[in-house]
């Protein structure tokens, strides 16, 4: 059997996106490559529901969608309020740190979110010149509201510019950067995208650029949106030699995610959460994330399951899943259930993991786990 990937990226990428990325490599100049880039902006736009924003394809990882957040929208000596639930939303901190800018973090403890009151009353304190909002944080499996953190963060402090790091949740969940006045998003392709890791989505508002156009010194030269916009609105132009491959890939998979439809989409990583959590937390896992996000679980262990045997056996097994991060590790593991990964595909995942808890001694209502699934 293929082996399953169920980490939170990257994740499954299916026969056709993969014969995709193998066709033959043609010039980036190539009115036919240009035509697919073009394809694939449109459909970014869609994904992100920002039919106003301004989208860029760019090779590099997701990292470089969070770098190229920042350094185009925040002078030296600015101030950035980050809001953290957990690694990834600390890791806007280093960057920050990085460039240069003056950072506050407000950080929940694992699982947990950031009051609203607390995000406000630190706006109310002080200007800052951009937030940060992590919208699934992979680390602990917490999902953000982003709308209504968007809408208090317009009320109280309309000048802030509001960064989404979508990574983890494009796709999974849905994004309306118009409606809900977010400057700058981006994703990577290795999520819940289900096309290999190398590509970074971003989309940026007109007052985001806006801004970058008004600083007269941007701390990045690949990264400078400035330099991207000709060839993301023209792809014969040429500024960097665009992952042609990958590009492909792209769109071939953002293809099957718009012709299966979005609101569909949405629906199905909500179902299989909903069915993986159900089976596991009846045998004795418990979901870290007090506001789980659907594209991936993060279960502590039962009592008698250590960690590193745990994955490994199951790892044997053909199902692939990671460790936890920072505190939670050793404690919990991280299971992705996101893009082109089927129900099928869980439920096998599932059987095996209940093998491997009895191979480990521990006792599991096999039964119960499975009912609980197909029910839910
Ligand atoms: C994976 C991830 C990143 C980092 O992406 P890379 O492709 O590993 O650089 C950033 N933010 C979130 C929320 C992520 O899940």
């Amino acid at each position: 059997m293929k082996e399953l990937l169920l980490i939170p990226g990257p994740t499954p990428v299916s026969e056709e996106v993969l014969s995709a990325l193998s066709k033959e490599t043609i010039a980036h100049t190539d009115d036919r490559f240009a035509s697919i880039m073009t394809s694939a902006l449109d459909k970014t736009r869609k994904l992100f529901g920002a039919e106003k924003g301004f989208p860029f394809i760019i090779a590099g990882s997701g990292t470089l969608g969070m770098e190229m957040a920042l350094t185009n929208i925040l002078n030296e000596g600015e101030n950035l309020l980050v809001l953290s639930h957990g690694f990834f939303g600390d890791r806007f901190v280093d960057i920050g740190k990085t460039l240069g800018v003056n950072v506050e973090v407000l950080k929940a403890p694992a699982g947990e979110t950031v009051p609203l009151t607390s995000i406000e009353s630190t706006l109310r304190k002080h200007h800052f010149h951009a937030i940060t909002i992590t919208h699934v944080d992979t680390s602990t499996g917490t999902l953000a509201d982003v709308e209504t953190i968007a809408n208090m963060v317009h009320e109280v402090s309309p000048e802030t510019i509001i960064v989404v790091d979508g990574v983890c949740a494009t796709g999974g969940v849905e994004q309306k950067f118009d409606k809900w006045g977010i400057d700058v998003i981006f994703t990577g392709s290795q999520k819940a995208l289900a096309v290999p890791p190398g590509l970074t989505l971003l989309a940026f508002s007109e007052r985001a650029i806006e801004k970058r156009k008004s600083m007269a010194k941007v701390r990045t030269y690949y990264g400078d949106i400035l330099r991207w916009m000709p060839v993301m609105e023209d792809p014969h132009k040429y500024f960097a030699t665009p992952a042609v491959n990958m590009v492909y890939a792209l769109e071939k998979s953002l293809s099957i995610i718009t012709e299966f439809g979005l609101p569909a989409y949405y629906e199905k990583h909500t179902r299989m959460a909903a069915k993986v959590r159900a089976a596991l937390t009846t045998v004795g896992f418990e979901l870290v994330s007090k506001h789980p996000a659907p594209t991936l679980s993060v279960f502590k262990y039962p009592d008698g399951i250590e960690d590193a045997a745990f994955r490994s056996k199951l790892a044997v097994k053909g199902v692939i899943v990671a460790s936890a991060l920072a505190e939670l590790q050793g404690k919990a593991f991280r299971m992705g259930h996101m893009g082109s990964v089927t129900e099928d595909e869980l439920l096998v995942a599932l059987k095996r993991m209940l093998e491997v808890c009895q191979e480990l001694g521990v006792k599991v209502d096999k039964g119960q786990a499975l009912n609980a699934f197909l029910e839910a």
